[in-house]
Formats: structure tokens, C-alpha cells, sequence
């Protein structure tokens, strides 16, 4: 049982692409209620449903209260985008690094879709960041954004950094939404 719908987004994404693998660590930005953790952690085998199969971990951040859940750290009340999350996340992650950012991130909708693209496409700028601090080299970033003017900006950054990168609509996805998610796999550290 999933906490919230959007798991199928999730599954269905992974099952396509296979990014979650047993033995992987995962950091699910704005993860409340926490349904893609449960995916995560099902995956990874961070619950050691599987004894198996390697152990994996999945720390879950959100400014809102997660409810706990077995296999996952939580970071409740953080912001993403704050750099003393990014420092919390070091501390906790196995060689400060993780293998996966998913980010399901949204802001509140203000109802002006332009103005809230480019709100959430800055965070999703914000992710590039995080993922210097925190993505092994070969790492994969998921990530929701919602299409508009902006979005070719951020497809460009996350090239930059990414050597492949694709747009996903996920079937589960609202036909008539701007949901859209990038998927940037193999990261490269930023060339200075
Ligand atoms: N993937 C989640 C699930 O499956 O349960 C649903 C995520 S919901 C669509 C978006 C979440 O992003 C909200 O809970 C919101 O609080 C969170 N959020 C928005 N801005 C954030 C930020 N700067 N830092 C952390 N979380 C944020």
C-alpha cells in the first residue's frame, strides 16, 4: 500500500530505466507524504527485504513532516535548497555520497503557471548543486518540473554535467499537466 499515487510515476519510471538498484543509496528530495520513498526503499533493499541482495539506504527531505518508515532516514522540516541540509546529508550518507537524487519536488502552486515554472525550475537548478556536494561520478538525477519557457535552460545545465539526459511524461502522468520529468544519468563533475 502506497502512501500517495505518485509511487506509479516512480515504478513506472524504474521499471523502464532501472535506476534503483539493491545496494544503492538514494536521497528523495521533497519526500512527504513519502510514497517514492517506498519505492526506494523496496528497491535498493534498505529494509533487507531480501537478505540476499545488498543493503541499501534511502534518506527522504522535506520541509513539510515525513511519516516515519521502515528502511528510510527522514529529514522532516529541511529545506533542499538550504546548504545546512546539504551538510546533514554528508554526515549521514555513506562516503557522503549517494548513487541516486530523485526530486518530486513542487512548490505551492501560486495558480500563475508561468511564475510557478520558473519557481520550480530554479529549484531543480538548486539540484545541481546538491549533486556536486553529494552525486558519485556515474550518478543518475531524477527530477518533476513542470514545462514552460524555461525548461531548455535547465535541460542545458543538466547536460552540462550529465553525459545523457531524456524528458519523461510518465503514462501515470496526467495527460492535460505540464509534469514532465528529466532523467540525467552519468554525471561528470563540472569542468572549472
Ligand atoms: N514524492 C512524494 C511522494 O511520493 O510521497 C510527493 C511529493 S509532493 C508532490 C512535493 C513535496 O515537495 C511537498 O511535500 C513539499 O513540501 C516538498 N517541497 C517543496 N519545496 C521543498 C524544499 N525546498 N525542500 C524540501 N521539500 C520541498
Amino acid at each position: 500500500n502506497f502512501r500517495c499515487r505518485s509511487a506509479f510515476k516512480l515504478l513506472e519510471i524504474d521499471d523502464k530505466f532501472r535506476l534503483l538498484q539493491p545496494g544503492y543509496t538514494v536521497v528523495d528530495c521533497g519526500a512527504a507524504p513519502g510514497a517514492w520513498s517506498q519505492v526506494a526503499v523496496q528497491r535498493v533493499n534498505s529494509d533487507v527485504t531480501d537478505p540476499e541482495l545488498p543493503r541499501g539506504m534511502v534518506v527522504g527531505i522535506d520541509l513539510l513532516n515525513i511519516p516515519p518508515l521502515d528502511g528510510a532516514h527522514f529529514l522532516s522540516s529541511c529545506d533542499v535548497t538550504d546548504p545546512a541540509t546539504h551538510a546533514k546529508l554528508l554526515e549521514l550518507l555513506p562516503h557522503g555520497k549517494a548513487h541516486v537524487i530523485l526530486s518530486d519536488m513542487a512548490p505551492n502552486a501560486s495558480g500563475f503557471r508561468e511564475m510557478d515554472h520558473e519557481k520550480l525550475i530554479t529549484m531543480c537548478l538548486s539540484l545541481i548543486d546538491l549533486a556536486e556536494k553529494i552525486l558519485q561520478p556515474q550518478g543518475s538525477l531524477l527530477c518533476k518540473y513542470w514545462d514552460g519557457i524555461l525548461a531548455h535552460k535547465l535541460q542545458e545545465t543538466l547536460s552540462s554535467v550529465f553525459s545523457s539526459v531524456r524528458t519523461l511524461k510518465p503514462d501515470s502522468s496526467r495527460k492535460d499537466s505540464a509534469e514532465r520529468y528529466f532523467l540525467a544519468r552519468m554525471y561528470r563533475r563540472p569542468i572549472k
